[in-house]
C-alpha cells in the first residue's frame, strides 16, 4: 500500500522508516525492508511499522541502499511470509510491489514448472521471480529483464527493485499506481506520495506509466518500455509539513 526507498550519502534504514511511518495513514497490515549490507538483507513484520522496528533494532541496518513497504493484501493473508520484500531465488534481487499483477497464476505455474519455489502466496514474488527468470535465460541486465517482463504483466504496479550485485542502484517502475522520486544533492528518495520526502528535497519527478527509472545516489535516468530516454520533468513541491 506503501513505498519508500532510499540511495546516497545517509543512512538508508532511518529514511525509510521515517517514510514508511509518514505512510501510515494510508492503512496497511504489514511492513518490511530490505537493505545490502554485506550482502542482501530483509526484514518484514506483520502488523505495525513499530513492530518491524522493534524487530529490525537487534540487526546492524547500516547500508546506502534500501526499500520499504507496507502492505495491503490482496494475495496470501497478512503474515511475516507474505510481506514485503520479497527475494528472488538465487537470494541477490528483492522487490517491493504496490498493486495487482493480474496474470499471476499463468506466470506462477510456467515457473513452478522451471523449478521455482516460492516461499509465500503473493502475486509479488510471482513477477519477480519471471523478472530473475528472464535475466538468467537471457544473460542481460535486470532493467532489460524488468523491461521484458512488463511486456507481459497484466494488471497494476509500483515495483522498486535493488540487487545485491549492483549495490548502487534502484530500479523501479510503475503503470496505474503513483510513484515520486525526490531528487536531492547525492542522494534520490522514491515514494507513493511526496510526505516521505518534502523533509529532504522540494525537488521532485513524477513517474509516468510504463516508465522505468534507474536511480544511483548522483543519477537519475527515466526511459520508456522501448528502452528510450525521457528527460525527467523536476517539479518544485511547494507543500509545508
Ligand atoms: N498484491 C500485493 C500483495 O498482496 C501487493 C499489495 C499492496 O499493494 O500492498 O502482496
Amino acid at each position: 500500500c506503501g513505498i519508500v526507498a532510499y540511495i546516497g550519502h545517509r543512512e538508508a534504514y532511518p529514511v525509510v522508516l521515517k517514510g514508511l511511518k509518514r505512510l501510515e495513514y494510508r492503512g496497511y497490515d504489514s511492513a518490511g525492508v530490505a537493505i545490502i549490507n554485506d550482502g542482501l538483507r530483509v526484514y518484514k513484520k506483520k502488523d505495525k511499522v513499530a513492530a518491524l522496528e522493534e524487530y529490525a533494532s537487534s540487526y546492524d541496518m547500516r547500508s546506502p541502499i534500501a526499500i520499504g513497504h507496507t502492505r495491503w493484501a490482496t494475495h496470501g493473508e497478512p503474515c511475516d511470509r507474505n510481506a514485503h520484500p520479497h527475494v528472488s531465488s538465487d537470494g541477490k534481487l528483492s522487490m517491493v510491489h504496490n498493486g495487482i499483477i493480474e496474470n499471476y497464476v499463468q506466470l506462477k505455474q510456467e515457473l513452478v514448472n522451471q523449478g521455482h519455489v516460492f516461499q509465500s502466496d503473493t502475486d509479488t514474488e510471482v513477477l519477480l521471480h519471471f523478472i530473475e527468470e528472464i535475466k538468467k535465460q537471457n544473460q542481460c541486465s535486470l532493467e532489460e529483464a524488468l523491461r521484458i517482463a512488463l511486456k507481459r504483466v497484466v494488471g497494476a504496479y509500483v515495483i522498486v527493485l535493488i540487487d545485491e550485485d549492483n549495490p548502487d542502484t534502484l530500479i523501479a517502475a510503475r503503470k496505474g499506481s503513483p510513484l515520486v522520486i525526490g531528487v536531492g544533492k547525492g542522494e534520490h528518495f522514491l515514494a507513493s506520495d511526496a510526505s516521505p520526502i518534502v523533509e529532504y528535497t522540494k525537488e521532485v519527478v513524477y513517474v509516468n506509466d510504463y516508465e522505468i527509472a534507474i536511480i544511483k545516489a548522483d543519477e537519475l535516468i527515466l526511459k520508456n518500455i522501448s528502452n528510450e530516454r525521457q528527460t525527467p520533468y523536476i517539479q518544485k513541491l511547494d507543500i509545508e509539513l
